[in-house]
Formats: structure tokens, C-alpha cells, sequence
């Protein structure tokens, strides 16, 4: 059976083919700058020369079927026909309170998705437009969505509710809903397995530390707590976004720089974080880079992202009343050593001995940087949302044989 996973933003959309039989990817690729005349396809066919081509593409239906024909293409492509995709898969950002796992598309549930555009206004849409784009192509391929909040709907109430007057939630549901529940997910399984223990007996803290980052308490395979709230600007400092504030800064800062809504908001989603303290980069190999040549900017920067990071840590310690395992995972996550030895050297209250000469070997796979016999135990695990989300869908579109 192939699974074609689709990940669907306003102007890209990203693609990976698997063959879950060897659980192989037979291709992968994107579409950027849907809506213009210059739209740039990449294909990475398993085992061919990577293909990129500009043309006009200024919808996504157009999109998938530029996709859909480079998958079948004779010397480019990985099938000889477009049926032999059994299903197809979307990550959906937000499935606030109704969907508490993934799920098949039908008219209630993309009814459902559309009602939650006030709460992901950004990316919503985007999947719809995806959603529809698969069905004009393929009207009768199942398709399933995966949702980046579902994981965190076991948080209990004192997790997820703000003390702030309950019509904010009962009118507007306002509460923590938390990100990146896939990837939180898929390390706990890969911890558990890494391990060797049952998930349903471990108490983990799942840290996904990319361009945006999260922090999750994984009590017995359950999401507890997470660090991002009813937006995913809430938590970690990340590389534009401010993460945690006083959120009586916004009004303050609003009246002294007369800045207009739109403006604040774009500020802490955009113009904060690594960025705004280094005043040189969002990304982390940049700030490292300048931490070693001596830059005092970019060393406050690193210094405030490594200490809100082992705050959450530490708060985590206390939610779940102690840790087995700390997971590192993302772009920063799986691949900085400097943050993660800073974290941890300085766990050691909580018995995290940590193993140097580890945190600098086997990149790229499932590893221990924790010495042996180490109270916590310290993983790096390489994520794959792709993977989880072809997953579901296979499970999913099984279900309708
Ligand atoms: P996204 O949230 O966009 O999926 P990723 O998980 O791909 O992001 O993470 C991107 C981040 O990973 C970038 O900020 C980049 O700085 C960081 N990163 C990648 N490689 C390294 C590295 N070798 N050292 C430090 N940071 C890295």
C-alpha cells in the first residue's frame, strides 16, 4: 500500500510518497510560490536525479496535479499510475477540541476544520485548500488528517485552562491546545522503544526544538502538559518568536510605540526571539557560529534560549514528579550539540550525568547522550511527522477495506 502525505501551506505544499509495505519513501518534493507565475517544483524520486522545475501554478489543484504527474511521469516518476496511491494524508495544524486523534475526511469533518479557522487563521485554510485540491484530482482516493494539536487533548484541565474568566473559554475556546503533538509522539514511542520499557510506565520530557520549538510532559504515553498554548507562540524563546511574556507588555508596548494589532502580533511572532536579541539570525547554526567567534549579542541570545529551555525542564520535573527521560529532537535539538550540553550539564540536580564524547557521535540516528547508569536518561531521537502521519492513514484507510 502508498500513502501520499501532503502538508499544505498557503503558497507551498510538501509531499513524500511511502511504500508502507518497507515503510520506504519512494519520493518526496515540494511546490513553492503557489500563486505565481514562477512556481518552483522540486522532486526527490527514490533512487533518480532530483527534478526542478518553474512554471505557472496559481492554485493548489494545479499543484497536486503537477505532483500527481511527476509521481507517474515515465522517467521521473516512482508509479506507473496514480491508483496505486491507496491513500492520502494531511497535517492539519489545529483540530482544537473536536479531534482528539486522526481521522478520515468526509463533510463533517472538513466542516468541523473550517469552523477552527478562527483558531489557526494562517494555516487552516491552507490544508483545505489541500484537502480540496486531492479530491479534485482524485475524487476517490480515501484521505485522512492528522492533527499537530490531537496528542495534547489528554492535558488535564489545570494544564490547559487559563485563569482567566471562564467565557473566554466557554465562548471562545480559549485554552492551551499545544503543537508539534506528532512529533511529541513519535519520540516517545522511539524513547520507549529505545529504551526498551513500556511507554505506559515512563515519565518524559519531549523536547522539539526547531524553528519553532515546544516542550512536552509525557506521562505514560499521554501529553500532560506542553509548552506552546492556544497558539503556538506561547512557551520557548524560538527563532522569531518571543515565546513567554508578561502579557501586560503587549498593551504597554502597543501605547508607547503606537503599534496597531496586526503590528504587535507580527512583532513577537516575527521580529522576536533569537533574531531580535542576536540582532543577527533566527537560526541557531548562525548563532552558534557567532557565539564562537566571540559575539556578545548572539551569546545572550543562546544563553536566554538554553535557560527558558531548562526552566521547562525543571517545571516539567515537578508536573509529573520526575523524569526518566529527557528526548531531543528537531533541527536545534538533533543537531546542537553546544545547546543540549548546556541543558543538561546543568540537570544534574535532577541526576542527569551527561556523556560528552556521545553528544558528538552517530548523528541522524536514535542515540543515548546520557552516561550509563545516568538517573535520567538523556535521547536524541531524530523525528518524522511525515512517517507518523502515513502511519495513521494507513491504519485509517485499512479500517475502509
Ligand atoms: P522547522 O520548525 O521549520 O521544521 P527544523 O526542525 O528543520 O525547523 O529546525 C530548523 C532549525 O534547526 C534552524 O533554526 C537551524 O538553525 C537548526 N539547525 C539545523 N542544523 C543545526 C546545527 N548543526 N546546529 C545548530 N542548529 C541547527
Amino acid at each position: 500500500m502508498n500513502i501520499l502525505v501532503i502538508n499544505a501551506g498557503s503558497s507551498s505544499l510538501k509531499y513524500q510518497l511511502f511504500n508502507m509495505k518497507d515503510e520506504s519513501v519512494l519520493a518526496k518534493g515540494k511546490v513553492e510560490r503557489i500563486g505565481m507565475e514562477t512556481a518552483i517544483l522540486t522532486h526527490e524520486p527514490s533512487g533518480k536525479s532530483e527534478v526542478h522545475e518553474v512554471s505557472e501554478i496559481l492554485e493548489h489543484t494545479t499543484a497536486i496535479r503537477k505532483v500527481l504527474d511527476k509521481l507517474v511521469h515515465p522517467q521521473q516518476g516512482v508509479l506507473t499510475s496514480t491508483a496505486e496511491i491507496d491513500a492520502v494524508g494531511h497535517r492539519v495544524v489545529h483540530g482544537g477540541e473536536s479531534f482528539k486523534s486522526s481521522v478520515l475526511v468526509n463533510e463533517d469533518v472538513k466542516r468541523e476544520i473550517k469552523r477552527l479557522f478562527d483558531l489557526a487563521p494562517l494555516h487552516n485554510p491552507a490544508h483545505m485548500l489541500g484537502i480540496a485540491a486531492v479530491e479534485a484530482n482524485m475524487p476517490d482516493v480515501p484521505q485522512a488528517v492528522v492533527f499537530d494539536t490531537a496528542f495534547h487533548q489528554s492535558m488535564p484541565a489545570p494544564a490547559y485552562l487559563y485563569p482567566v474568566p471562564m467565557a473566554l473559554y466557554r465562548k471562545h475556546k480559549v485554552r492551551r491546545y499545544g503543537f508539534h503533538g506528532t512529533s511529541h509522539k513519535y519520540v516517545s514511542e522511539r524513547a520507549a522503544a529505545f529504551l526498551g520499557r513500556p511507554l505506559e510506565q515512563l515519565k518524559l520530557v519531549t523536547c522539539h526544538i526547531g524553528n519553532g520549538a515546544s516542550c512536552a510532559a509525557v506521562l505514560g504515553g499521554k501529553s500532560v502538559d506542553t509548552s506552546m498554548g492556544m497558539t503556538p507562540l506561547e512557551g520557548l524563546m524560538m527563532g522569531t518568536r518571543s515565546g513567554d511574556l508578561d502579557p501586560a507588555i503587549v498593551p504597554f508596548a502597543m501605547g508607547k510605540e503606537d503599534l496597531t494589532l496586526g503590528e504587535i502580533s507580527s512583532m513577537l511572532n516575527k521580529h522576536s526571539g533569537l533574531q531580535a536579541i542576536s540582532g543577527i539570525s533566527s537560526d541557531m547554526r548562525e548563532i552558534v557560529e557567532a557565539v564562537e567567534a566571540g559575539d556578545k549579542n548572539a551569546k545572550l541570545a543562546f544563553d536566554m534560549y538554553e535557560y527558558r529551555l531548562r526552566k521547562y525542564i525543571g517545571a516539567y520535573a515537578a508536573a509529573m514528579n520526575g523524569i526518566d527521560a529527557i528526548v531531543f529532537t528537531a533541527g536545534v535539538g538533533e543537531n546542537s550539540e553546544l545547546l543540549r550540553k548546556t541543558v543538561c550539564e546543568q540537570l544534574t540536580f535532577l541526576g542527569v550525568e551527561f556523556d560528552e564524547e556521545a553528544n558528538r557521535a552517530g548523528r541522524g540516528q536514535d542515540r543515548r547522550i546520557s552516561k550509563p547508569g545516568s538517573k535520567v536518561e538523556v535521547l536524541v531521537i531524530p523525528t518524522n511527522e511525515e512517517w507518523m502521519i502515513a502511519r495513521d492513514t494507513y491504519a485509517l484507510a485499512q479500517k475502509t477495506n
